[in-house]
């Protein structure tokens, strides 16, 4: 039997409810109990960092004391992780925890995950990224507001537990001169928003802020000199400015806006840039989030493991990566036989199109996101040709081996 309002309500009782996981995924599902008018007591997070902060002005507590409250019959948990969700509900159960009666997964609730291109176009042409390194790109442009409420709409229709929207994929969102009055749609329908910018161009900087998204994440792949060889086309100078920016005016807007630095390694950003950017993110109060730097999307991996020829800028990217493609495939291959993280991708593009998956950026499986139910659009991809063709390769979980790597710090 499938969730919903009433059966939730029943399940919960009159225990406290906890959401164990603080960040983007957990706060997605806060956001879905408000809007159902399920009351939640807070958040529970595993790493001691986010322990004894807030999150959506609720506290965020240690597992420990919670799941006691839950062994005694006094709380219950809705486990909101993207990647440690399984980890978790392992944990629960050991604990004596029993499913759907102490707890359930928010995959149980909605497990779909939307994004909505609202900008087609991106100013820079990094070379790890489709916009940098693909030559027979779609056509790009802009998503109309009217066109982003009656998508939010039918979302809402089709998923209502529906946690958050990314207004990203593969463009430059502030580029979108409608920004700010798309999130603050998303915020009236009480969906969590999150966008991803490169801040070169910071003109609506100050009304996106002030429009209170909950995340923005901030990419960057260098500091200084060596900043602008990922990120092609950007300015050192001007990122800064423009980030010290973004941090002065969640001071004065929106306290509680979460900004991410999400910070690509390269062979060229380790040791004194990686340290450097380290520090900035302490002094500007960012998350901030180093992950191996990889040659994407996958229409060019998919080119390279069947023999076709890259462009220069993959080629370059395969050059400065730390962990190498071969070595990264290898990994992915030996779990091909996985389920495929990527099927709770459904990235709208700005023209109402709906690309394959997330990490692909050619194909697209429907014409128009607003004229196709989403179960249809879903069936389409469902053991589909092209997921067996790229799962026999084990591409689907090539994007999970590189976010997993860690490099040690004596390495930096
Ligand atoms: S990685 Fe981001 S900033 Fe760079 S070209 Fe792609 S979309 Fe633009
Ligand atoms: S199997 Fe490949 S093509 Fe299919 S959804 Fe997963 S990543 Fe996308």
């Amino acid at each position: 039997m499938d969730w919903n309002q009433q059966r939730l309500a029943d399940a919960f009782g009159a225990r406290a409810v906890w959401i164990w996981g603080a960040m983007i995924v957990g706060q997605g599902v806060c956001r879905a109990l408000q809007r159902a008018g399920l009351s939640v007591a807070g958040f529970i997070d595993s790493s001691p960092a986010m322990q004894g902060q807030t999150a959506l002005g609720y506290p965020v507590c240690a597992p420990e004391p919670v799941l006691e409250q839950a062994q005694a019959g006094n709380a219950f948990i809705v486990i909101g992780s993207g990647h440690h969700d399984q980890a978790i509900e392992a944990h629960c159960r050991e604990q004596g925890l029993i499913a759907e009666h102490d707890y359930l997964s928010s995959r149980w609730l909605n497990d779909i995950d939307p994004s909505i291109d609202v900008s087609g176009l991106c100013n820079l042409h990094c070379i790890s990224c489709p916009q940098g390194n693909l030559s027979d790109r779609p056509p790009t442009g802009f998503m109309a507001l009217d066109t982003y409420n009656a998508i939010l709409n039918k979302l809402l229709a089709e998923l209502p537990f529906l946690g958050s929207i990314q207004l990203y994929a593969w463009g430059e969102p502030l580029l979108n001169r409608q920004l700010p009055a798309m999130i603050a749609a998303t915020r009236e329908a009480q969906v969590l928003s999150a966008i991803s910018t490169n801040l070169k161009a910071a003109r609506d900087l100050e009304a996106v802020v002030a429009a209170r998204p909950d995340w923005i994440k901030v990419s960057a792949s260098g500091y200084g000199e060596s900043y602008s060889i990922g990120h092609t086309g950007g300015n050192w100078e001007q990122f800064l400015v423009n980030l010290r920016q973004l941090a002065q005016l969640r001071e004065q807007y929106h306290p509680d806006l979460q900004i991410v630095l999400n910070y690509h390694l390269y062979r060229h950003s380790l040791g004194a840039s990686y340290r450097a950017m380290q520090a900035l993110c302490d002094e500007l109060r960012l998350i901030f989030r180093p992950n191996m730097a990889y040659l994407y999307s996958l229409d060019n991996v998919l080119d390279y493991v069947e023999g076709r020829p890259l462009s220069p800028e993959a080629q370059r990217t395969l050059e400065l990566m730390l962990l190498d493609i071969d070595s990264g495939l290898e990994r992915a291959r030996q779990r091909r036989h996985l389920p495929c993280p990527e099927e709770r991708c459904l990235p709208i593009n700005w023209d109402g199109r709906v690309r394959f998956c997330g990490v692909y950026f050619k194909p697209f499986i429907a014409d128009d996101f607003l004229a196709t139910p989403l179960s249809d659009i879903l069936a389409r991809r469902q053991g589909s040709a092209f997921c067996e063709r790229c799962m026999s390769h084990g591409l689907h979980h090539y994007t999970a081996v590189y976010l997993e790597e860690r490099i040690l710090d004596d390495g930096l």
